[in-house]
């Protein structure tokens, strides 16, 4: 059995007091972490403050992104290593806003896969999916292609734990969610590469999770899939209530 896994993405929205304000809002309210995990990922900012305030409560706090490298001449890069001190557990990486902004590859997306596990932080690996490439006739090729590259060279051990999300950009921040069947499809996808390339058993064992214009009232349904094992919400976990009733399956 896997536990569903319901995460919020923020972005660069909120502030460092919306950030706490949120986390006070939403304490107590979060289903047992053994029925369904819950997480927000959050600008590198706010973990601090948000760690503080997360004390005794089963939310994941996740960092958004990082980088490649433990420490070192980086300017203006986020630590993974300073993450694992900060408590931080999980990681973003992949998402398409950083492959479209931030020109990340593949080949970087694989270093910070590798980044994350040196620095005991579970990846949240996000599989992109533009609206020519789900029209183009490699479009199968093209998702398999993200999760064989963000994996090469992670042991079996290591993807056990790793959380993937499909995560078509034409579904992102748009209004336009991809209808169940083409949630499933693409989560269906990268499970079977998951299992391609390690075992059955560790595809059964991995969350794959659907994002791309969730929210309260489309989440049961997408969630309801054989393959999809929770969201990634962007806009809908902006919002406490809106949140919880993703958390809460409502
Ligand atoms: P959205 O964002 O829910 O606002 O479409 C999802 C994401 O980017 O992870």
């Amino acid at each position: 059995m896997r536990i569903p896994f319901v995460a919020g993405n923020w972005k660069m929205n909120l502030s460092v007091d919306e950030a706490v304000a949120f986390l006070d809002d939403i304490k107590g309210k979060l289903p047992d972490p053994k029925v369904t995990e819950t997480c927000i990922a959050a600008s590198p900012l706010f973990l601090e403050s948000m760690i503080k305030h997360n004390a005794d409560s089963p939310l994941i706090i996740a960092a958004e992104n990082c980088f490649y490298e433990d420490t070192g001449a980086y300017t203006g890069e986020t630590s993974p290593a300073a993450l694992n001190e900060m408590g931080v557990t999980h990681v973003i990486i992949g998402h398409s806003e950083r492959r479209k902004y931030f020109n990340e590859t593949d080949d970087i997306i694989n270093k910070k896969v590798h980044a994350a596990f040196r620095n005991h932080l579970t990846p949240i690996i996000c599989c992109d999916e533009t609206m020519s490439r789900r029209q183009s006739a490699d479009r199968i090729s093209w998702v398999v292609s993200q999760v064989t590259n963000a994996l090469k060279s992670v042991t079996s051990d290591q993807a056990k734990t790793i959380i993937l999300a499909y995560e078509p950009s034409w579904a992102i921040g748009s209004g336009k969610t991809a209808s169940t069947d083409e949630a499933e499809e693409g989560c269906y996808l990268i499970r079977q590469t998951i299992a391609d390339l390690y075992s059955d058993d560790i595809a059964n064992q991995i969350r794959v999770l659907y994002g791309g214009s969730v929210n309260d009232e489309n989440a049961d349904d997408i969630m309801a899939q054989t393959d999809i094992d929770g969201v990634l919400a962007g806009g809908a976990s902006l919002k406490p209530d809106s949140f919880l009733n993703l958390a809460n399956f409502l």
